[in-house]
């Protein structure tokens, strides 16, 4: 069986230093905010180029904790895109700020700036915008961010999906006022549980997200404002400390593995390959295509009658999720809403061989 995503396999691969650095923790009786903590705040914030880093709990929590130090909740609204995980939405709702979707560019994943300045002359509310570098590739950084600053509003990096991703020779997280990641297992940096990081360098923004982090603390006990719950518990961050390492190398992998299903599969009339923008080193969380003339199913189902394991990332657009429906729509989403009927995600992960994708491509040439 090749599954859409395989976390597991990376334990084995380096199961010693996981083993050590998980040892390492359960014998220092220090579990939560520790030194692991601060390790791995300092290398990721490291990695990707910021003056800080704050570790959390999860991806959802980061998103929110950064809008709250932006001190937006009831009463205004967020923009971002209709084909988003839910967890950005969801993390804008738990400020109490109101939604608000912009288009996605045609070809592509990501949102469009002319959308969202259409978005912005509409709806004066509007005070900050959440960009997500979906399936790892960056969003148009410069046009978003000119069309937010005519408003003088921030723009926010969701990089859930994006590790390691840059634009324009910047890592993403670092382009706009802060970037929020997650370390769900499946993610291109995945711990072994949930996990989560904001990156700023914004000092002020980060001593406010340090304590939000927290009850509001900024001294032990003493809450300034009301805050939250959100910590990376030791276990997390060192394995997180272990694994960071290899994050440029199996980007590498998964730049290769989608190299390799370009050149099988550039031929063939009824599939859209997914468009690397020149701006953009892409690191393939997934592997997206598009089928047309409604053969998608048809399509996943024969895979998986080949023991091939694809996945629709994500089956309903926001706006047309039972949960979601109630959001009014103020610009088209035409964009959002089309791609939705015809994306398939590919297997798509370091450890994925070039017999497999062999299989995988063979498969889907034989279908089509
Ligand atoms: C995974 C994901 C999140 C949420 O992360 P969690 O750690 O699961 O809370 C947010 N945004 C995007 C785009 C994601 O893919």
């Amino acid at each position: 069986m090749i599954l859409q995503a395989d976390p597991g396999r990376s334990y084995f691969v380096m199961k010693e230093k996981i083993d050590s650095a998980v040892k390492r923790v359960l014998e220092s009786a220090w579990y939560v905010l520790g030194k692991e903590n601060s390790a791995f705040e300092k290398s990721f914030a490291q990695y990707v180029g910021s003056n800080y880093c704050l570790g959390v709990a999860n991806g959802t929590d980061a998103v929110e904790i950064i809008l709250r130090a932006l001190n937006i909740g009831n009463g205004d609204m967020v923009a971002t895109v209709g084909n988003t995980a839910v967890a950005t939405v969801a993390a804008i709702e738990r400020t109490g700020a109101q939604v608000r979707f912009a288009d996605i560019e045609p070809h592509k994943f990501t949102m469009s700036a002319s959308s969202l300045n259409d978005l912005l002359a509409k709806e004066k509310n509007i005070k900050a915008v959440i960009v997500v570098h979906l399936f790892g590739c960056p969003a148009e950084m410069k046009e978003i961010c000119e069309a937010a600053a005519k408003y003088n509003i921030p723009v926010i990096e969701d990089c859930a999906q994006a590790h390691g991703a840059e634009y324009n020779g910047r890592k993403c997280g670092t382009i706009g006022i802060a970037g929020s990641f997650s370390f769900y297992p499946t993610k291109n940096l995945g711990a072994f549980g949930d996990g989560g990081a904001v990156v700023t360098d914004n000092r002020e923004l980060f001593e406010k997200m340090t304590a939000l982090r927290q009850y509001g603390w900024k001294k032990r006990y003493i809450s300034e404002f009301t805050g939250i719950n959100s910590r990376l518990d030791e276990m997390q961050a060192a394995v997180l400390s272990v694994k960071l390492p290899y994050l440029d190398e199996n980007n590498q992998k998964r730049r290769s593995i989608a190299a390799q299903y370009r050149s099988a599969l550039k031929d063939l009339s009824d599939i859209e390959l997914p468009v690397e923008p020149e701006t953009a080193f892409h690191v393939y969380h997934q592997f997206v295509l598009r089928v047309k003339n409604n053969r998608r199913e048809a399509l996943a189902d024969c895979l998986k009658k080949n023991d091939i394991l694809t996945a629709i990332h994500y089956p309903l657009a926001i706006p047309r999720q039972p949960g979601y429906q109630e959001i009014p729509l103020t610009v088209s989403l035409t964009e959002t809403f089309e791609t939705n009927q015809e994306i398939l995600s590919l297997p798509m992960y370091p450890e994925l061989t070039e017999r497999e994708i062999r299989t995988i491509t063979d498969a889907i040439r034989d279908f089509l």
